[in-house]
């Protein structure tokens, strides 16, 4: 495989084919590494969080930049320094910004302070303007310390953002015994409504959510977290640590479960069952599973034996990788851009040896083993999107952009959609003798699909 794709001597081991790839380092200068920064990991990881002021201290540009996550645009008020402030300092723009972003969001029940590379290297000491101006408007405003340069990649934002979150808001409402059937969802950001579906399931356990971070967060809802029963981790890599803090802090014990494919859900909703003492309610889950299974089967048939590489966040690996496994897919190859070491760990379990794993892959890279290996289906983030177009490769984006794919009902719709993707006829396009007005009219319909979802008679006429 090594020999196959044509790695840097520096890089060789980020790429493995039996054990973990080299992972957490820094990315070689000159690279053109698929990374994020550390403060758009900020960002992903508290974005949806509906009623605080999100106040990017910094260039417009990093706000431009960090407004869109998981392609849902969000409000963003920007400080935009420009050349005076940072020559002579940005406390003041800081401290007047914050005051009209509260003016203009009154309702906000407190104010996250992004901070930017500009703002990391002028030193300015944002935290105690923070406190300061906490105390003249008498609500939180918490300063979310996320210079892009942080870290080796965007995971550093994540856990900048968690524990902002663990030490100024969650379990500062009143303390008091856990609440009956309560639980939490850490690491659970509700795309296309994921959360929805999850709930639905949780429901039918008798169980209801406090808190789903940050999907679903509120700084209500935050304080009143430290009384869930137990904290559910979905993304590893955004919920672990969380749930490990509010364990050691609020005594919350936490199951890390995934809820993509049908073999994981069920053991997801199973194990939930099981930590409530109520095996029984359970029953059902086999049921739907398959019942999930008989719905996806037209689709299952069209993907039989096509190979699927994956390449997108982080801790999704393993249990996407199973997802695509149950949709009769072989997976070819699984990356990342910032795993860790767990998740390349939990990865490696789920893929078993003999499949390549590689950790911060650059374009060049990926065009290359796209090039050589032409699977069936790439599955990434938007900036890998048109490299696979431009090779003529089907390409899925992920966190998905159409509908729900967490559940039963989700599953369905992911073989749903990943069918069409792949048997779209535009992709034979290069060796079909169809005529130019026919291929246009190919990639436009195509096209229309990928904005917007398909519904059932665009499918018909893929
Ligand atoms: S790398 Fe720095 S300058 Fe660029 S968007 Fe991130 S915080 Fe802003």
């Amino acid at each position: 495989m090594k020999m196959l794709i044509e790695m840097m001597p520096e890089r060789a081991g980020h790429l493995e084919l039996t054990g973990l790839p080299e992972c957490e380092r820094q990315t070689l200068p000159g690279v053109i590494s698929q990374r994020a920064c550390m403060l758009y990991g900020a960002r992903w990881m508290i974005a949806a969080i509906r009623d605080v002021v999100h106040l990017i201290h910094g260039p417009v540009g990093c706000a431009y930049y960090s407004e869109t996550v998981r392609k849902k645009n969000y409000r963003v008020f920007s400080t935009a320094l420009g050349e005076k402030e940072i020559v002579f300092g940005a406390g003041q723009k800081l401290e007047d910004a914050i005051r009209e972003a509260v003016s203009l969001r009154p309702r906000s029940s407190a104010v996250l302070v992004y901070t930017t590379c500009a703002v990391g290297l002028i030193g300015e000491d944002v935290e105690a303007i923070c406190k300061q101006a906490s105390a003249s408007l008498g609500l939180p405003v918490v300063p979310v310390n996320c210079p892009g340069f942080g870290g080796v990649s965007q995971g550093k934002g994540h856990d900048v953002a968690a524990a902002a979150l663990l030490e100024h808001f969650i379990g500062r409402g009143p303390a008091g015994p856990p609440l009956e059937n309560s639980v939490n969802i850490l690491g659970e950001f509700d795309v296309q409504g994921d959360l929805k579906e999850i709930e639905h399931l949780l429901q039918r356990l008798g169980l209801n959510i406090i808190c789903a971070v940050s999907g679903r967060a509120t700084v209500e809802n935050m304080a009143r977290a430290h009384r869930a029963r137990l904290n559910i981790v979905h993304c590893g890599r955004t919920g672990r640590w969380l749930a490990q803090k509010m364990e050691e802090r609020f005594g919350i014990p936490w199951r890390k479960v995934s809820f993509f494919g049908l073999a994981e859900t069920a053991a997801a909703l199973q194990a939930i069952a099981a930590f409530f003492n109520r095996p029984g309610e359970a029953a059902w889950v086999e049921k739907e599973a398959e019942a999930a299974r008989q719905r996806a089967l037209p689709y299952l048939r069209r993907l039989a034996g096509r190979r699927v590489a994956l390449f997108f966040g982080a801790s999704r690996m393993g249990s996407m990788a199973r997802a695509f496994g149950e949709l009769g897919m072989e997976v070819v190859l699984c990356g990342s851009q910032f795993g860790c070491q767990e998740d390349y760990t939990e990865s490696r379990r789920c893929l078993g040896r003999g499949t390549p794993m590689i950790d911060d892959a650059h374009q060049r890279e990926l065009e290359e083993f796209l090039h050589r290996y032409r699977p069936d289906l790439l599955v990434g983030g938007t900036r890998e999107r048109f490299m696979a177009h431009k090779m003529g490769i089907p390409f899925l984006v992920f966190p998905q952009e159409t509908s729900p794919y967490a559940g039963f009902n989700g599953f369905v719709n992911m073989a749903r959609e990943v069918a069409a993707l792949v048997g779209a006829p535009v992709w034979r396009l290069g060796n079909s003798g169809f005529s130019r007005k026919e291929g246009e009219e190919m990639v436009a319909k195509y096209v229309r699909y990928m904005e917007r979802g398909i519904n059932e008679n665009e499918r018909s006429s893929l």
